[in-house]
């Protein structure tokens, strides 16, 4: 049964695993993208449901205190983020295979939930200057919110050993094709 497995993307805002995760989407019908809860304020070109489950902290708490999380993080100080347990839920009711994108210590408590059913893969940038620029050009966050996500980088990056992959995000088509690679490698076994 391949419904069990998790494909969890790491790696700091800017490094591309959006992208690559919407590649792996695109081209390969047996995943699907694991949604997302959060607090943060939705942004233009977003949309509930689609993104991200947008909650108010108060509905959060209540998930929490309710055991409705398998991880959930304060990923930025008073932005919550989280993945829910009816989400993984109604993927394997597809019978596909979750695909996520979070955040360093979510992806290893689900990388520990989903045991050897789970590739982990760690995305990074050759510097972290230009992770700085990504996340100018995409003109999304606010110089504060940049600081905070340049700070979660390099705190972040000591973790990358207990990845089971690291994609180096240089030229995105190059890691496109790694990325597909390891996909195909891991869905084979
Ligand atoms: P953004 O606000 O830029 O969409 O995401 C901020 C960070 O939160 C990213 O590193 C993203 O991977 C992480 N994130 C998104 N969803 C989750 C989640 O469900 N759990 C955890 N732990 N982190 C998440």
């Amino acid at each position: 049964m391949l419904s069990n497995k998790a494909i969890i993307f790491c790696g700091p805002s800017g490094a591309g695993k959006t992208t690559i995760a919407k590649y792996l989407l695109e081209n390969n019908p047996r995943l699907r993208f694991s949604i997302s809860a959060c607090t943060r304020p939705v942004r233009k070109n977003e949309s509930a449901g689609r993104d991200y489950y947008f909650l108010s902290k108060q509905e959060f708490k209540e998930k929490i205190a309710n055991n409705e999380f398998i991880e959930w993080e304060e990923v930025y100080e008073g932005s919550y983020y989280g993945t829910l347990k009816s989400e993984i839920e109604s993927i394997w009711a597809e019978n596909k295979i979750a695909i996520f994108d979070v955040d360093v210590k979510g992806g290893l408590r689900l990388k520990n939930y989903f045991q050897h059913h789970a590739l982990a893969i760690y995305v990074k940038v050759p510097h972290l200057n230009l992770l700085t620029k990504r996340l100018l050009k995409r003109n999304t966050d606010t110089e504060q919110s940049i600081k905070q996500r340049i700070a979660k980088a390099k705190y972040e990056a000591s973790f990358e050993n207990q990845f089971d992959a690291t994609l180096l995000n240089d030229k995105m088509k190059v890691t496109l094709a790694k990325a597909q690679q390891l996909v195909d490698v891991f869905l084979q076994t």
